[in-house]
């Protein structure tokens, strides 16, 4: 096969595991498939909702102050209004009016190709791993093509939001290669539109929500009249969020319609909102660590003082190292107590809590800790992969393609294996194991093939343990099973009783 090693065919190698063994399906692929939209297969939606388990528990069950909340993916117009969404959530959109292609343009760079001091031409090319490589690369064709003598000047690149109104008829569209077709940059609000009820008129507009936080706003009396919160609290939610995105990429990095999981922590106005955010960059990074993501691919990125929107004290994004580049994983955000004051005022209802001590109403400030699970699913799926040479007892050495996933996430838990079908006993004791286990976990019974085979098999779906049912099962006193472990292949035995302690410790 291609060497993963190299961050294209490690993508590319990772989407087609992902279609041959059901994690995720291109959405309705019988009718061509829909750019930015995907399914989970039986596999991807195991491994999904074991993600979204594991931060539901760790996020809201096992908190004492963090509640949930399950908000409409519809709500009222206005609430999008208040939040800002609808005159300001978009992003710069470039169009090439020839290859009628459509470029996000802070992700469409360019540079001057200068030679001896004078500019001569321009290059473009996408955002990647090797913009600026691909851009000297062009100059350096261009210089060629044009037999220009001279010396070229290394690129300079910058993003197209930046394109002056001289440079953009000068600089080539990527789709043609030749200048002169792509527009001025555009904001192109990114939330989908739909109208509710028989009328269809703009009286009925209303939107799919493009993030699940607003819920969490404007239930935030809701819940504190109606639970025993006190300060400091969080509403946590999962659920499906739209965007419509110019240029959905990276597989299910980027699409249209994805889940997210939000938790907006309130604070009183006058806390300690830095340190606040501080324990909760931790908390996610301890978390991601506690699923299984490995430290050395994880950094942390302050967003820049003057980049911040005008109520923000800060944000820091919890970075991936994804084989595309090290890219946002979940921000936190410290938001003021800009959601809270906006929905107050557009809706006539303050949105205050009562301080006891100095007898005065206020607004709570949040703390907003965001991200995508299916962000989440692709880190999980890059950091598990891995395709190696295994030497079996015979000296025959065969590759096998493995995903170590931790035992909280994996899909399934524990696959039961009869060593032979036939042999009445020995399945009837298998059978009766994974009747067992079922009740509590995500198993797989498979007597298909060989052993080495089943093995393989688990080791692709990322199955932390195999359990066979061998001859020493039913012959010898014990009653124990073959246990293998899915990372070093090492081979145990164990009883029953051992193995429910072993899923109990790891799978939690
Ligand atoms: P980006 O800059 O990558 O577009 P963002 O800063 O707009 O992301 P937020 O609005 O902060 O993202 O959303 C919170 C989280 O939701 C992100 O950190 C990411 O994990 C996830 N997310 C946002 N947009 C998408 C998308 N189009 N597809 C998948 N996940 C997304």
């Amino acid at each position: 096969m291609s060497n993963p090693a190299d961050s294209t065919n490690l993508m590319e190698a990772i989407v087609s595991l992902a279609k041959r063994r059901g994690f995720i399906y291109p959405s309705s692929e019988i009718y061509g498939g829909l750019n930015g939209f995907f399914d989970y297969g039986p596999l991807g939606s195991e491994l999904k909702k074991n993600i979204r388990d594991c931060w539901w528990n760790d996020m809201v069950r096992r908190r004492d102050d963090v509640v949930g909340l399950e908000s409409s993916i519809i709500m009222h117009p206005k609430v999008w209004e208040a939040s800002g969404h609808v005159a300001g959530f978009s992003d710069p959109l470039v169009d090439c009016k020839v290859s009628k292609n459509r470029y996000r343009a802070d992700q469409l760079f360019f540079a001057p190709v200068v030679i001896d001091g004078k500019t001569v031409a321009y290059v473009s090319a996408l955002e990647s791993e090797k913009t600026t490589e691909e851009l000297q690369a062009a100059a350096e064709l261009y210089k060629r093509k044009k037999a220009i003598v001279g010396t070229l000047a290394p690129v300079q690149p910058k993003d197209f939001t930046e394109a002056t109104e001289t440079e953009i008829p000068l600089i080539p569209s990527p789709g043609t290669g030749e200048p002169g077709s792509l527009t001025a940059p555009r904001a192109f609000n990114m939330m989908f539109q739909t109208n509710v009820g028989a009328m269809s008129d703009a009286s009925s507009v209303a939107y799919l929500r493009p993030e699940t936080a607003q819920g969490m706003f404007v239930d935030f009396k809701n819940v504190i009249d109606t639970t025993r919160v006190k300060l400091p609290f969080g509403i946590a939610q999962i659920g499906k969020s739209f965007r419509n995105e110019i240029t959905p990429r990276n597989f299910i990095f980027r699409s249209r319609e994805f889940e997210q999981m939000e938790m907006e922590y309130f604070i009183h106005e006058d806390a300690d909102w830095s340190k606040c955010h501080q324990e909760w960059i931790e908390w996610c990074r301890q978390w991601l660590l506690s699923i299984g993501l490995p430290e050395a691919k994880l950094s942390l990125y302050a967003h820049k003082k003057e980049k911040l929107a005008f109520y923000s004290k800060g944000t820091t994004d919890i970075m991936f190292e994804y084989p595309f580049g090290v890219q946002e994983l979940w921000g936190i955000a410290a938001r003021g107590s800009y959601d809270l004051t906006q929905h107050g005022i557009a809706s006539g209802k303050p949105q205050e809590m009562f301080d006891e001590t100095t007898k005065k109403k206020f607004v709570p400030h949040v703390i907003e800790p965001a991200v995508g699970v299916d962000r989440i699913l692709l880190a999980v799926l890059c950091a598990a992969y891995a395709v190696e040479d295994v030497t079996d007892e015979k000296g025959n050495t065969e590759q096998r393609t493995v995903l170590r996933l931790s035992p909280r996430i994996a899909p399934v838990k524990v696959a039961v294996l009869p060593l032979i079908k036939n042999k009445e006993l020995l399945v009837a004791r298998a059978k009766d194991l994974y009747t067992k286990l079922k009740r509590k976990y995500a198993v797989q019974y498979d007597d298909g093939g060989a052993i080495g085979k089943r093995y393989r098999r688990q080791d692709e779906a990322g199955t932390p343990w195999c359990v066979t049912i061998d001859f020493d099962t039913i012959e010898k006193p014990g009653d124990t099973f073959t246990l293998r472990e899915r990372d070093t292949m090492k081979q145990t035995r164990i009883t029953e009783a051992e193995l429910f302690k072993l899923l109990d410790e790891q799978v939690y």
